[in-house]
């Protein structure tokens, strides 16, 4: 959970980079970094070198994170004289600064009307980790919007995938528990209403050319870069993950990048949580095609319009709703466990009395309501109220009780999960179904996945035995 200063810092940063220097502004050097939790152990954390001088100028230092997508870096040596922060350029024989030497300025993003749209395929790559069945948050984070996405009709493509090797990150002890959930996930899917004639479902192990783009793309990225990531950050603290973090975690944010640009994917729709994992994914790609021929797509991502679904908190009201911290309404939640899951929803704690004036921050019963109530459900179950605006108001000025309200929340989300739970019901009758759904969405994936793939090493001239040979 990042607070809203660390979302600002992200939001920002994701804003600087949409708007990368230009030489008559040079780069602001970043400020030092405030490191609120330890990723590292000391042994593993960086130390400065003497003149800070990488081993092997060629690779990503840590001094070149500071501008986003620097793996170029000229070939350097330190001047025979010794000069601290004045090195040689192998190739040129110049002088140059260290900064000199390590900046390369990221190629500029293209703009929304900048990109070539008759010619570029709209292509949309999204997912879930197998790691639970799907929850409320999801649905309207995501699912929701993902089914009006293809039902729209104008994208070429739809991907979503099942992140079973992500889910393995942080459950390698576990398969068990991600072998279970593949189809419970496909169930969710199924009942919110994405069509495999529509959308082509997968399982991302099954897809074995993305492990392979993450090996190329990591050598792209640095680890200081990744410990930047707030996401990260706050998923390992909330996993206690302390020093032992699994390397496959740490590095999840290079495999997601695969996982988007393997099938070049323009829109990716995703909860708030995920802004991170984008910009990085898009740094990727412009280190990528910056480095080698220009192969790859930058995505962006689709956030929902109303803010709230970007981040929908737990029935506990402090994190946001997450299969990992078991405060979640599940999609395929009978009627009575969400009755009961609502009756013990976080309220105000100050409003003891019905005739109390009651707060709405903070207090999840109205976040839920914002996130659910639609206009036509006060002339069904609350004729007392036109709209929520009214419902608030007397909330706030007091004489309306909690119980009321949240007898309210539960019609209103019955009502929007008795049809899933209906469908649900009926494909779970056919397990083997979701199975071949799965099976075949896997082939037609895997077949533009290992596209991308060739497409990659043609770029970076690893294709030896394909290409022309006259140079080796
Ligand atoms: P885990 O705890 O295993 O990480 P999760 O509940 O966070 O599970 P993911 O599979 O990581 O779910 O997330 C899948 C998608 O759903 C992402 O796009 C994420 O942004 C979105 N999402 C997850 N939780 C929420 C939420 N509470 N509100 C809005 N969107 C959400
Ligand atoms: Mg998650």
């Amino acid at each position: 959970m990042h607070d809203s200063d660390e979302l600002d810092d992200i939001l920002n940063e994701i804003r600087n980079r949409q708007n990368p220097h230009t030489e008559d502004a040079p780069p602001k050097p970043e400020p030092p970094q405030t490191v609120d939790m330890p990723l590292f152990d000391q042994a593993d954390a960086p130390t400065p070198a003497p003149k800070d001088l990488p081993e092997n100028p060629t690779l990503p230092t840590e001094a070149a994170e500071e501008t986003p997508a620097a793996p170029a870096m000229p070939e350097a040596t330190p001047t025979a004289d010794g000069r601290e922060d004045v090195y040689t350029n192998v190739f040129s024989g110049t002088e140059e600064t260290r900064a000199e030497a390590t900046y390369t300025p990221p190629t500029r993003p293209l703009g929304d009307d900048e990109y070539p749209e008759e010619e570029m395929k709209k292509i949309i790559l999204t997912g879930d980790r197998p790691t639970g069945k799907l929850h409320v948050g999801h649905y309207v984070g995501s699912l929701k919007r993902r089914v009006e996405l293809q039902n729209s009709g104008e994208y070429d493509d739809i991907y979503i995938m099942i992140a079973d090797a992500q889910a393995l990150t942080d459950n390698a002890d576990n398969p068990e528990k991600v072998r279970k959930n593949i189809s419970e996930v496909a169930l969710d899917y199924l009942s919110c209403g994405l069509d495999p004639e529509k959308s082509n479902l997968f399982v991302q192990s099954y897809v074995s050319e993305l492990t392979e783009l993450t090996f190329y793309y990591s050598n792209l990225v640095t680890v200081s870069r990744l410990k930047r990531n707030p996401t990260v950050k706050s998923e390992i603290q909330m996993r206690g993950f302390n020093a032992s973090i699994p390397v496959g975690f740490f590095t999840y944010p290079i495999s997601q990048a695969a996982d988007i640009t393997a099938f070049k994917a323009t829109t990716v729709p995703v909860g708030e949580d995920q802004l991170p994992m984008l910009e990085q994914a898009r740094e990727i790609v412009r280190s990528f095609n910056t480095t080698y021929d220009e192969v790859l797509v930058e995505p962006k991502a689709l956030l929902p319009e109303n803010e709230i679904c970007s981040r929908l908190p737990g029935t506990d009201g402090k994190a946001k709703m997450s299969k990992s911290l078991g405060n979640c309404i599940y999609l395929s939640d009978e009627p009575e466990d969400i009755r009961k899951k609502i009756m013990s929803m976080y309220t105000d704690p100050d409003h003891i009395r019905i005739e109390d004036p009651g707060k709405l921050e903070g207090n999840t019963v109205f976040t839920y309501l914002d996130a659910f109530c639609k206009p036509e459900y006060f002339p069904e179950f609350l004729p007392d109220y036109q709209n929520l605006d009214e419902l608030k108001a007397h909330y706030t000025r007091g004489g309306l009780g909690d119980v009321k309200v949240k007898k309210f929340l539960n019609k209103v989300l019955q009502a929007e999960l008795a049809p899933i739970r209906a469908r649900r019901k009926e494909w779970e009758q056919r397990i083997p179904d979701v199975l071949d759904i799965l099976r075949e969405g896997s082939k037609v994936a895997e077949a533009k996945a290992a596209e991308t793939l060739n497409d990659v090493k043609a770029s970076m001239r690893i294709n030896y035995f394909d290409s022309d040979q006259s140079d080796m």
